[in-house]
């Protein structure tokens, strides 16, 4: 029997995922680099990827044939500390936009002052064609063909786009079978994104959501909004797209829009999210739900506060920015908009909370996990938000108080605040030998 995972396909509104991702990342780094006077070297160093790791690998499916696959790990830099990173399982990863995630990794890391570097990885794949226990061997044949190149002082990925605290386990367990058996307990932070009862931290499965609710509520304090009274609509009702909605509406925010990759829905009174989300869980997405059936672009059109783009890059472009009515959008997602999409919001007075800061609450939650595992703690759901809380709040209020100083954008000022911190450390440190 196949998976009923819902495949992350770009069927709506993915033509722009075509772009090069990467590009968008040099464009958006280059600015910065420009408006801070990043030094040249140091430029240089950031501007490149450390390692690019592409495996090949045969997997038994279940009819007996063999098939190969192709998986990735790019570590982008490690200056801070280890590789750090998802994994995603998409039909569409290909080498760039690995790179692309891997950097905006490092980032994120060094805005939330995180001893981490920054790493991503997936496999070539839909998950939709292959039943549980292929991907089982898939994920378990992925992790003994990176080998060494992951480890929990060394690369630790984590979850993204179709992956789980499930295909985590598996990882976990396979590499511990590399390990020998007395220092297995000292290895299972290998990967973050665990179930709890494997080692995971409470709190990790909302973190992105809850970081990106955290980022929004300062927002709102910023621009006197009153959430409990603001309307949102999401593109994407995965980990972080439905759990940033249940978030909001438990603050008395009203969803009126939600799009998934099966379709859109629509309905100017809110849509009941714990509803929706059993009707997710049984059919594998929103389609169906009692709600009006709108097209994608009568969804991106949808008169709202906020839009909260949680799947898929490249959504917001030159050519969509221009549908958008809302006052803010808040980037779930990594990458959602392409520096053309930027200049439109911009003319147009929109705000952003960009990617590296918005969406960075599951690598700080990824890092409390890893801390806890290194300790043999395991900590509450409150200390876990609060503490999730104050970084990301710190984060946000230095890249207010940077695009300021510099009379830039908050994208721009998110990327000088890890700049800066990274070029310190370069210069403190100096170059080998
Ligand atoms: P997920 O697989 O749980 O959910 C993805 C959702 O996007 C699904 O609802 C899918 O149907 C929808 N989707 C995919 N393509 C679409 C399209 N073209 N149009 C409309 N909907 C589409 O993935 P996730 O973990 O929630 O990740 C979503 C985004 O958030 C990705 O960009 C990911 O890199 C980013 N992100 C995730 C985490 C995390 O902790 N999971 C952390 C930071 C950033």
């Amino acid at each position: 029997m196949k998976n009923s995972t819902t495949l992350s396909q770009s069927r709506i509104g993915g033509n722009g995922r075509k772009q090069n991702l990467y590009k968008n990342v040099e464009a958006q780094f280059k600015k910065a680099a420009e408006v801070m006077g990043l030094e040249k070297d140091i430029a240089e160093i950031l501007a490149t990827t450390n390692n690019e790791i592409i495996v090949h690998f045969p997997v038994k499916m279940d009819d007996g044939h063999v098939k190969i696959f192709t998986g990735y790990r790019v570590q982008h830099n490690n200056i801070l500390g280890p590789y750090k990173g998802g994994l995603r399982y998409h039909p569409e990863v290909e080498i760039d936009e690995v790179r692309a995630l891997a950097t905006w990794m490092t980032w994120k890391a060094a805005i939330n002052r995180i001893p981490y570097g920054g790493a991503k990885g997936g496999i070539h794949i839909d998950p939709s064609e292959y039943s549980t226990a292929e991907l089982e061997r898939i994920t378990r044949r992925f992790t003994f063909a990176l080998g060494n190149n992951i480890g929990p002082e060394y690369d630790i990925p984590a979850p993204d786009v179709n992956t789980n605290g499930q295909i985590m386990a598996w990882i976990l367990d396979t590499y511990l079978t590399t390990v020998p058996p007395n220092e297995r307990h000292r290895c299972i932070h290998v990967v973050t994104g665990k179930p709890i009862e494997s080692g995971g931290s409470l709190g990790r499965d909302k973190a992105t959501g809850q970081g990106v609710v955290f980022t929004l509520e300062k927002w709102a304090d910023d621009k006197g909004v009153d959430l409990s009274g603001a309307s949102f609509m999401v593109q994407g009702f995965g980990n972080v797209g439905s759990w940033t909605a249940r978030l909001l509406c438990a603050k008395g925010a009203k969803m009126v829009a939600v799009e998934d990759v099966t379709g859109c829905l629509y309905a100017g009174e809110g849509i009941d999210i714990e509803s929706l989300l059993s009707h997710v869980r049984e059919t594998g997405g929103v389609k169906g739900f009692s709600a009006a059936a709108v097209d994608h672009e009568m969804f991106m059109t949808t008169p709202a506060d906020i839009f909260i783009p949680a799947a898929m890059e490249n959504q917001i472009t030159g050519e969509t920015a221009g549908l958008l009515q809302v006052r803010l959008v808040a980037e779930g997602a990594n990458g959602p908009t392409t520096p053309e999409g930027d200049a439109v919001l911009a003319d147009r007075g929109i705000d952003i909370i960009p990617d590296i800061l918005c969406n960075s609450g599951g690598v700080i939650v990824s890092y409390f996990e890893w801390l806890q595992n290194k300790r043999s703690e395991s900590w509450d759901l409150e200390e876990v938000d609060s503490k999730l809380k104050k970084k990301i709040c710190t984060a946000y209020d230095n890249v207010k108080q940077t695009a300021r100083q510099y009379e830039t954008d908050m994208r721009t000022a998110a990327y000088i605040v890890a700049l800066s911190y990274l070029e310190t450390v370069y210069k403190e440190r100096g170059i080998y030998p």
